[in-house]
């Protein structure tokens, strides 16, 4: 563990793709340990050999992963001209800008005044196969509504409901916790378009007034996280995902 190849190792840190850093490390941008480098399979000790890409040195960060506990008010991007964003409450974010490293995202959004589970990485490809809209990745929900949400609203979140000309949402699990003038329910779906559960309500004439993910696949939302805090995901955790 700990060898890497040099290429691999600059895609990795984000310097380009695989043939663009085989053609950095050819026109000798690239130095291990203070001396060109000019092969790309160059082995690389990430915990004691030194890489430096146009003069800047790589600090070898492995992929990382936390999930937030993502408060209201906050937004699913990376960066934002008015509003705090999730990246603003990984404090991680701050020491890794020195560094040409691969930068964490949050994997698909919740909206601004949607709280829950929201996981956050920089390994674009488990990011990718969870959003896949062919994966069919399920996400739970607990949310607030305003009307009492019936045992047809049930039936027509099973059947699927028709949001856009081409789109039909996939049979939803709709799980009444209580029936009132402002109802609780449990929500599975398995698709993540914009605004989705608010839409599904309002297809039956009802209206979100809370929302909360509480699952993401197999990834449960931490119970001991509080809004805006975030831990790093165990290995476990991690492997359930993959
Ligand atoms: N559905 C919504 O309407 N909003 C979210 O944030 C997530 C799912």
């Amino acid at each position: 563990a700990g060898l890497v190849r040099l290429d691999k190792f600059l895609a990795d840190m984000g310097t380009g793709t695989r043939s663009e850093v085989k053609l950095h490390i050819k026109k000798g941008k690239v130095t291990v340990n203070g001396e060109i480098e000019k092969s790309a399979d160059r082995k690389i000790d990430v915990s004691r050999d030194r890489v430096a890409f146009d003069g800047s040195e790589l600090i070898y960060a492995a992929m990382e992963y936390y999930m937030l506990h993502k408060p209201a008010g906050v937004v699913s991007a990376t960066t934002d001209n008015l509003h705090t964003t999730v990246l603003d409450l990984i404090q991680e974010g701050m020491k890794r800008e020195h560094f040409m490293k691969k930068e964490l995202f949050p994997v698909g959004r919740l909206d601004k005044d949607t709280e829950g589970l929201l996981l956050i990485t920089n390994d674009g490809e488990l990011a990718h196969k969870l959003l896949s809209p062919k994966k069919h990745i399920s996400k739970l929900y607990y949310a607030k509504v305003k009307g009492r949400v019936t045992a047809e609203d049930v039936n027509i979140f099973k059947t699927g409901i028709k949001l856009e000309e081409d789109f039909t949402t996939l049979p939803a699990r709709l799980n009444i916790l209580k029936a009132d003038d402002v109802s609780e329910v449990e929500i599975t779906i398995y698709e993540g378009k914009f605004h989705q559960i608010k839409r599904m309500f309002e297809a039956v004439k009802k209206e979100v007034i809370y929302l909360k993910r509480l699952q993401m696949g197999e990834l449960v939302l931490d119970n001991s996280l509080k809004k805006g805090e975030y831990r790093k995901l165990t290995e476990a955790e991690l492997k359930k995902l993959k």
